[in-house]
């Protein structure tokens, strides 16, 4: 049978196997599993980090940006088929595309 892991914040339990433990706690070396859940860890501890360190994040986010623009921009105008009728566009434009009549009328026929 397999046994149970402990979140070591919330002490929510979760079956212990590799699977689930990955998807769950995720692992900080290929043998060690972290000690609280992904929720436990992402959750406040992020948003405390951000906030302490709001100013010098947003520095780097920046300074990233400067250095990566062109990357940025290639990636912006990234061109995608559109999932619901196969049109090629960029991929920030197609939320957009999606929600017109344009869409709508090239998509397949839905079965049923
Ligand atoms: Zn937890
Ligand atoms: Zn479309």
């Amino acid at each position: 049978m397999a046994g149970e892991v402990k979140c070591s914040r919330c002490h929510k339990v979760f079956t212990d196997d590799a699977a689930t433990v990955g998807d769950v706690f995720g692992y900080k070396r290929p043998t060690v599993r972290y000690q609280q859940c992904k929720t436990c860890r992402e959750g406040d501890v992020t948003v405390q980090y951000y906030q302490a360190h709001r100013e010098r994040i947003r520095a780097v986010n920046n300074e990233y940006k400067d250095l990566h623009r062109e990357e940025i921009n290639q990636r912006r105008i990234e061109k995608i088929p559109c999932e619901l009728c196969g049109r090629i566009l960029s991929k920030c434009h197609m939320k957009r595309h999606q929600a017109t009549r344009l869409c709508e009328k090239r998509r397949p026929p839905t079965e049923g």
